[in-house]
Order: structure tokens, then sequence, then C-alpha cells
């Protein structure tokens, strides 16, 4: 039987969700519950769209075969939310969800004053860069997550928000894990956030945040879409940038830079520099001046970020007035500059933070690899 799909997108997710039950691919299912096209359409309707938690809310459904669904462990979610904490201000929600070999990954919703909901994802169980100031990077790689395992991440909160009647406006690959070093994966986890039949959001309400891969950042700007690229700078030279990010060995800035410079002629769409803060690291005028030497007269754009201290405490925050101090020069010099708006403290909302807290031998492999 041959599936009737929304350009693959539907087709992709099933064949992800009808191998968790245990069938080879989308037509064995179909055959074993005989289901029509229009039957798939529903279901993968019903979970991308109209978002619903469970195949036994789906009243579209018969109950039977609802029922045989559920027996056989059909489902829509490949991740369990095991905690979610919500800042005291109530803008920001942190999830640690378990996926089903028992790794965790973490996802945040912010909600900034109810114009914007951003949904921060991971794309990786754990994380293979290590760089030095970053929670994940500290405890090391576990594995790659599928599409689905990303995707319903962001199905989550997306579930959550629907039920006060709001929506997410944004997603960012800033969560655990490096997406470029998950590509294909994270290509088709855009595709599900992006399919105008099911979760339909836009591409330009996208961003996909990278460690500097300068292969995946040219084979990414040949995409043709209107997803947004970050790049974590980080610093003004590669004397810096290469003590505390490894992958600058790989890949020095003069090239990461002129990577950068190929995806803007070829897209003419922007470039977001993150840039982390910092105190005695990369945070001091020279460095402001050098970075905005480097930057300047381009399509760039960039975020300095607040630092939030992880576990092992080697490094500090800068001070506030240090960070305006730092965007001044860059105005001047007529860098776009942003400085970002830290949210979630308190509930341990950086990168790994929180798994860091409730997975301890993570951290404790951390402590052997250094
Ligand atoms: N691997 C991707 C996505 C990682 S996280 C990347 O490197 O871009 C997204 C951003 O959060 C990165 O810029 C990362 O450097 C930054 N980050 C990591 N740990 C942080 C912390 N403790 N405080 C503030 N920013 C952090």
């Amino acid at each position: 039987m041959k599936l009737e799909t929304s350009g693959g997108v539907q087709a992709a997710w099933f064949a992800e969700k009808v191998r968790r039950a245990g069938f080879p691919d989308a037509e064995a299912f179909a055959a074993h519950f005989r289901l029509k096209p229009y039957r798939l359409r529903q279901i993968y309707r019903a979970a991308a769209k109209e978002l619903a938690a469970d195949i036994g809310d789906v009243t579209t459904l018969p109950k039977d075969l609802r029922a045989a669904l559920a027996e056989r462990g059909f489902s829509f979610d490949a991740v369990v939310p095991v905690e979610v904490r919500r800042s005291s201000d109530g803008q920001t929600s942190k999830g640690l969800f378990r996926l089903a070999d028992g790794n965790e990954v973490e996802a945040v919703l912010m909600e900034h004053h109810g114009d914007r909901n951003t949904v921060c994802i991971s794309s990786q169980a754990g994380c293979a860069f290590a760089c030095a100031f970053c929670a994940t990077g500290q405890a090391g790689f576990a594995r790659q997550l599928e599409p689905t395992e990303i995707f319903d991440q962001a199905r989550y909160f997306a579930r959550e928000l629907a039920a006060t009647g709001k929506r997410i406006t944004n997603v960012v690959f800033m969560g655990m894990g490096e997406p470029f070093h998950n590509y294909d994966a994270v290509m088709e986890a855009v595709a599900l956030l992006n399919d105008p039949h099911g979760f339909g959001l836009g591409h330009r309400h996208i961003t996909i945040s990278t460690v500097g891969l300068v292969d995946k950042i040219d084979r990414f700007a040949g995409e043709g879409i209107q997803v947004n690229l970050a790049i974590s700078l980080h610093a003004p030279n590669d004397e810096v940038r290469g003590a505390m990010m490894p992958v600058n060995r790989k890949f020095a800035m003069a090239e990461l830079l002129a990577a950068c410079e190929r995806y803007v002629a070829k897209t003419n769409r922007k470039v977001f520099f993150e840039y982390v803060m910092l105190a005695g690291v990369n945070d001091t005028q020279e460095h402001a001046q050098q970075l905005a030497r480097l930057l300047s007269g381009h399509l760039y754009h960039v975020n300095l970020i607040p630092y939030n201290t992880t576990p092992d405490g080697a490094f500090s925050g800068s001070e506030a007035a240090q960070i305006w101090r730092f965007a001044a020069v860059l105005d001047a010099a007529g860098v776009p500059t942003t400085v970002r708006q830290n949210m979630g403290r308190d509930i341990a909302a950086a990168c790994g933070q929180l798994r860091a807290e409730t997975q301890p031998k993570a951290r404790f492999r951390a402590g052997l690899k250094r």
C-alpha cells in the first residue's frame, strides 16, 4: 500500500513511531491494523497538529483501534517528562525528559511576557565537544537523538501552552548537544516542526546554534531554508577560543568566519554570534575591540550571554556593568549587539545544568576526564 504523505514528513514520522512499536515499516503497520491512508493522516494530525497527549485521547479514531494501538505500544511521545520545574517569576519552565533507553535530555520554555514563547530543545544526549564552560560538555557524549525525540520535546511544551490558549512562537536548538553533529536528524526535526499539515512553525522562527562546524555550515547554506544560524563564538581570537573550546583546534577562527561569510553571500541571511561573558577570560575592553574589528562591516549580530555557573564552578560570569561596557564597544563600532535576558537561574535552566543535578554519574565521569 502506498502512503499518501505531506512531502514525506508524515512518512518519516510514521517510520520512527512504528519502529518503536516493533513494525519494520509504516506499510506493515498499516496492513496489520487495516488502516486506510486517511486514518494515518488522522493519527499524524492528532499528534503533530492537534498535540494530543496520547493515542487514547484521539476521539476521531474508533475506540477498539485506539485500544489496539496502545496495547501494541504505539505511542505519540518518544520522550517522557520526569521532572518539570517552573521558575519563581513563572516565565521559565525546564523539563527533564527520559528517552526509551533511560538517557535524559533537557528542554526549556521561556515565555517572554506573553509576546514570544520560545522553546529551547536538545539534539543529542550529552555532547562530544567538551566546551570547558558548559555543563553538558563537562559530562560527555551519550548518543544521538532521533528526529521525533527532538520534535517531541517541542510537542510537550506546545501542548502545555495550548492548555492556556498559547502557542510556541520560536524554537531554538540551544539545548544539550551539537545540532550539526546530528545533522540529518536535526533537519528532519526541522521538517516536522515546519510541516504545514502538522506542527506548522515557520522556518524563520527556528534557530540552529552550532559550536562552529565549518563543513556543516557550508552544507546548511545550501539547504535553501530560512532557518536562522547562530554560531557559538565566545572569543575574539584563537588563543582565548582554543583554551576553552577544543573544536577550535579543528576549525580555527579564520576558517570559521570565512564559512560565515560564504553563508551570508549565499543566503543573504544574517549570522548570529553567541558570546558567553566569562569574567577575566573574554570580557575585557581589548577583547571587545578585537571582536569589533573582526565582525564589523558584515551581516552579523552579536548576542552577549550572561553566564550561568556550572557545577564544577571553574568559571564565573562577568558583572552586568562589564557586559554593558563590552556591548558599548561593539555598538560604537557599528556591530549590532544585544545582551541576552537571563531567565530561569533559580531552576538550573542553562544547558545541561538540570541533568547534572539529577544524574550525578554524569558529573563523576566529567571529573575523571580532566
Ligand atoms: N552545541 C551548540 C548548542 C549548545 S548550547 C552550540 O555550541 O552552539 C547553546 C548556547 O549556550 C551555546 O552558545 C553555549 O556555548 C551556551 N552555553 C553553554 N553553557 C552555558 C552556561 N552555563 N551559561 C551560558 N551559556 C551557556
